[in-house]
């Protein structure tokens, strides 16, 4: 499947690796930590590998977010 290789390589290549989605989201809030929640870091788990990693909200979700928010508000 063309530019699967290009996806793999920025979704789990070259990122840090957790076996567990809690080892994950302990590091996302190692992470987080002391800056503003708007930095958009989410745990995922990755469809190459099986593991778990940490990266930024793709800007489609972080609208679905914030617009749910608004409606709860
Ligand atoms: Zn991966």
């Amino acid at each position: 499947m063309p530019g699967q290789n290009a996806q793999r390589r920025k979704a789990c290549l070259g990122k840090q690796r957790y076996a567990t989605h809690a080892d994950a989201e302990a590091a996302l809030r190692a992470l987080a930590q002391g800056r503003d929640w708007q930095s958009w870091l989410a745990v995922y788990r990755c469809g190459f590998c099986g593991g778990h990693h940490v990266g930024h909200v793709p800007a489609k979700v972080r609208q679905a977010i914030l617009a749910r928010r608004q409606e709860v508000q």
